[in-house]
């Protein structure tokens, strides 16, 4: 059975407000233009020690920046599901994910079969968690 309006609606909101978060971020940790950067340390009058924490900050407000704008892709493509409704299904079998699952990850693209089944398969290759 697919998801029923309302289950669909409510995916639909939990997506809309984690698209809100993830643009939150993603201006948060906007890289600056690099003139406002300049005009920043000579403002501030900074020695070279001070420069190299500002760039490991950077570095790191970066990555930030790459993995908010993967999320963004993510909650894309999915609110693109919702609206074909074509959320509710598989990646893999094509079997229904469930309204439970959706609520409780709405970025879920597989059912928790072939969710178990795709973790195992990429264990060994991916980095273990902490
Ligand atoms: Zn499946």
């Amino acid at each position: 059975m697919a998801l029923t309006r309302s289950q669909s609606a409510l995916v639909e909101q939990r997506l809309a407000e984690l698209s809100k978060e993830v643009q939150d971020n993603i201006r948060k940790t906007m890289p600056k233009p690099a003139d406002e950067k300049s005009l920043d340390r000579a403002g501030a009058g900074l020695d070279s020690g001070e420069e190299a924490v500002n760039s490991v900050q950077e570095e790191f407000d970066h990555a930030l920046h790459e993995r908010y704008l993967a999320e963004f892709r993510q909650l894309e493509a999915a609110q693109a599901r919702v609206a074909s409704g074509e959320i509710d299904q598989c990646a893999d079998c094509s079997g229904e994910i469930g309204a439970e699952r959706l609520l409780a990850y709405p970025l879920a693209k597989r059912c928790i079969d072939c969710q178990e089944r795709h973790e195992k398969a990429s264990r060994g290759t991916a980095a273990p968690k902490p």
